[in-house]
């Protein structure tokens, strides 16, 4: 199983079989649930808690349960297909861009995604003795952002 990225940069996928592909791709068992929430992640890129999520979903899927959606998020994280950002005390957020990116959190909540270019990842890699061995790597800003 590849890691597939669906998503350059803000294509926007409402296509049902596209969104079944993509979770076949990443070894998830694609289900009417777990495509609705998937989409609703790919729709609104802005970090949403799992209290969101439903929200949204709910809009479009009356009689979905918040412990479904718990369960959607789980599978995703598990099978690499969509991050859990976890800041501070904050409920966790989930992020479906699957390009390396830093996180910027605001001082309102809000968490963007800033694009971190490959020579910046291999410069900060080479920050390290050879011997180390990278497993990932996570830069976060915390500040303020304009208003968008
Ligand atoms: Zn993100």
């Amino acid at each position: 199983m590849g890691s597939y990225s669906p998503m350059s940069t803000s294509t926007h996928f409402h296509n049902s079989k596209a969104i079944a592909d993509i979770l076949s791709h990443n070894g998830v068992r694609p289900t009417s649930q777990r495509e609705t929430v998937y989409a609703s992640l790919l729709e609104k890129r802005d970090h949403p808690t799992a209290d969101e999520v439903f929200a949204r979903v709910r809009e479009k899927s009356p009689s979905i349960s918040l412990a479904t959606v718990y369960n959607c998020l789980d599978v995703f994280v598990q099978q690499k297909l969509v991050k859990a950002v976890n800041f501070e005390r904050a409920p966790t957020q989930y992020c479906a861009n699957l390009a390396q990116h830093a996180h910027f959190h605001d001082e309102t909540g809000r968490t963007l995604d800033i694009d971190m270019p490959p020579q910046l990842i291999n410069e900060l890699r080479n920050l390290l003795p050879s011997d180390f061995d990278v497993k990932h790597i996570e830069v976060n800003f915390h500040g303020n952002a304009p208003k968008s």
